[in-house]
């Protein structure tokens, strides 16, 4: 299936995610569970991708790219009482209690939430339906808890300034905990 006919769902076994000028959905890999969020700001709070060790581990990959939705201008479709949580916070920077949402059918992490912005939701760029927002209005903006061993995803692309926030050793900007 070629990803440039926009006639076709880019994903089959969910095959009625949708994107409009302003609004656009995220869905599970089995279907049940579909959200919609907004596609810019103020809804839209940020994209990022995150290598902190919990991202390592939920993706079973080497980092997660992220955006945070205002939990006023996210909306569940279906298949919220799908979705399971699991809540910890011994791997968190900030201290701050994370809670996992998933769909208990398929597992899909469709957003977590931190106790720190509990009126933000933090979902996954992977499970956004139109993949053609990956790389334009969702393309992740910054890149977030960088090691000094780990070269990363974004900084090729970005400013110095704002790989010394990333790593933390800016002496303007804080770094970003969720
Ligand atoms: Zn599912
Ligand atoms: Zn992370």
């Amino acid at each position: 299936m070629s990803i440039t006919d926009k006639s076709k769902p880019y994903f089959p076994l969910a095959n009625d995610g949708w994107s409009k000028e302003d609004e656009a959905t995220v869905t599970c890999f089995c279907g049940a569970v579909q959200l919609a969020f907004p596609t810019q700001g103020p809804g839209l709070v940020n994209t990022f991708v995150c290598n902190c060790t919990d991202c390592h581990m939920i993706t079973a990959s080497q980092f997660a790219s992220n955006f945070t939705v205002a939990n006023t201008h996210l909306k569940h479709l279906r298949g919220q009482d799908t979705l399971k949580t699991f809540a910890q916070s011994q791997t968190i920077a900030s201290g701050n209690m994370m809670t996992n949402h998933f769909c208990s059918t398929c597992g899909t992490l469709m957003y977590r939430v931190s106790s720190g912005f509990p009126h933000w939701s933090i979902l996954r760029i992977g499970t956004i339906d139109d993949f053609t927002l990956q790389h334009t209005k969702l393309k992740p903006q910054k890149e977030i808890s960088l090691s000094n061993d780990w070269t990363g995803y974004v900084p090729s692309r970005a400013s110095p300034k704002l790989r010394a926030w990333a790593l933390g050793t800016s002496s303007t900007m804080a770094p970003f905990e969720l």
